[in-house]
């Protein structure tokens, strides 16, 4: 019901709560007993996706004291670190910032966040430094002999997102497709959880503040604020998190057709303190509106909406490798965003944690080895339709943001996740 923070909270710790999930939410809805929703006291909702405004803050040593004044260039598994801002004179310290975004000179389709969830797997990375005086050091470190290693959002978790499709005659290369974009509107590819995405359930942010606690790849953080390019009608979301407690399967690297790009994922618990939350909980994703860009100039060229691309879909991607008929040369193997297809020997063999259920592979490959209702973008213009657009890749993972928004929910109710009120507005 209605009420206000601190008077939710005391529920909550006295297990008085009633605590559910932006899915549940949906099947009371559908259900039609929408009425109950009254007697919801917080929802937890959830997004998994591809999202550029990642960088990590990564303090460790890497050689011994006084062996050099300053690292003059550093680069992680091939990735060049930006260097300070402390310089950590003759400590043998380095202090470090590394984008999501960044590509590795040396390693094909690897960035950073390829490397931040090499860590939180506990792999070890290769480090080398050039120091001032012109020497190299190399040194292999792991996430564990790394005191300070956080994620930091610069734009994560926006209120949904958009479509995009090529209206152009020429296939293009770019961060929304993995594959050369096919012109002439052929295909679409999409971003955001739709009815569970936390902006969503909160557009005005009157729960989400600075100091929310959240979960960003499993690990307990914090909001900071808006993020860049931020505005009221689609607001965005900063903050961190410590990358120790982080879980590999919620974070990694995305290969698109314009180079390797980071997924992360948030979950967020959103106490029902306003009218405007009890309604935009109830909002189902056929309300929630889907723009359709063209890639090329970036501007939108129709609407839709989260319905035509959640609902009568599947979340998972279904693989039946005994279809396989061994082409010479696999081509999901090589379209894959995530390289999580193989073939070894003749037999093909599918990483099911890497796998972000992004459909792509059932375009591909064409003897059904994998199988998914991806859904279409029905693209209108002032409410008329114009055309159908088959969806060919989800950059958004609503199978695992789902899962996060159940975690969130049973440690809620266990009490090892703590509520917090924001310390203030954003
Ligand atoms: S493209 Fe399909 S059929 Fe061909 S090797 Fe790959 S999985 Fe097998
Ligand atoms: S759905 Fe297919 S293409 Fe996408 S990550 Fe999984 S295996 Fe790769």
């Amino acid at each position: 019901m209605v009420g206000s923070y601190s008077d939710i909270l005391k529920k909550v710790m006295q297990g008085e709560a009633v605590v559910i999930t932006a899915e549940e939410v949906a099947e009371l809805v559908l259900s039609g007993e929408s009425s109950r929703l009254s007697e919801v006291d917080v929802v937890t909702t959830a997004t998994r996706a591809v999202m550029s405004g990642t960088y990590a803050v990564l303090s460790f040593p890497v050689a011994k004291q006084a062996s050099f004044l300053r690292a003059k260039s550093v680069w992680i598994n091939g990735i060049a670190a930006q260097v300070g801002p402390c310089p950590n004179e003759n400590l043998g310290v380095l202090d470090l910032i590394v984008l999501g975004t960044a590509h590795s000179q040396d390693r094909q389709n690897y960035g950073g966040g390829h490397l931040f969830r090499d860590l939180v797997e506990r792999k070890k990375v290769h480090v080398e430094v050039e120091t001032d005086d012109g020497r190299r050091l190399q040194a292999d470190v792991g996430l564990d002999e790394m005191p300070y290693a956080r994620l930091f959002a610069s734009r994560h978790a926006f209120k949904n997102y958009s479509a995009f499709v090529n209206a152009g005659a020429e296939p293009v290369g770019t961060i929304f497709h993995s594959r050369g974009f096919a012109p002439h509107c052929r295909e679409a590819t999409f971003s955001g959880c739709g009815r569970i995405n936390p902006l969503k359930n909160d557009p005005l942010l009157e729960s989400i503040g600075i100091g929310t606690r959240i979960l960003m790849n499993g690990a307990e953080g914090y909001v900071l604020g808006t993020g860049t390019r931020s505005s009221k009608e689609r607001p965005n979301l900063s903050g961190f998190a410590d990358m120790h407690q982080m879980v590999p399967e919620l974070m990694g690297g995305f290969v698109t057709s314009a180079g390797p790009e980071c997924i992360c994922s948030w979950a967020v618990a959103i106490p029902v303190i306003s009218k405007t939350i009890l309604e935009e909980i109830a909002r189902p994703d056929r309300g929630i509106a889907l723009p359709v860009n063209d890639v090329n100039s970036r501007t939108v060229i129709g609407q839709a909406d989260y319905g035509d691309v959640w609902t009568d879909v599947d979340l998972e991607v279904e693989f039946e490798p005994e279809n396989c008929s061994g082409c010479t040369a696999c081509l999901v193997e090589e379209a894959c965003p995530m390289r999580a297809v193989k073939s070894e020997g003749g037999k093909i063999c599918r990483d099911g944690a890497l796998c972000f259920h992004c459909g792509l592979c059932t375009t591909v490959c064409l003897s059904a080895v994998f199988s998914c209702r991806l859904g279409a973008v029905q693209l209108k213009r002032d409410g008329a339709a114009v055309r159908s657009i088959p969806v060919v890749l989800r950059q958004s993972d609503r199978l695992r943001a789902e899962k996060l928004a159940a975690e969130l929910k049973r440690r809620i109710l266990d009490g090892t996740f703590k509520m917090t009120e924001p310390v203030g507005r954003i």
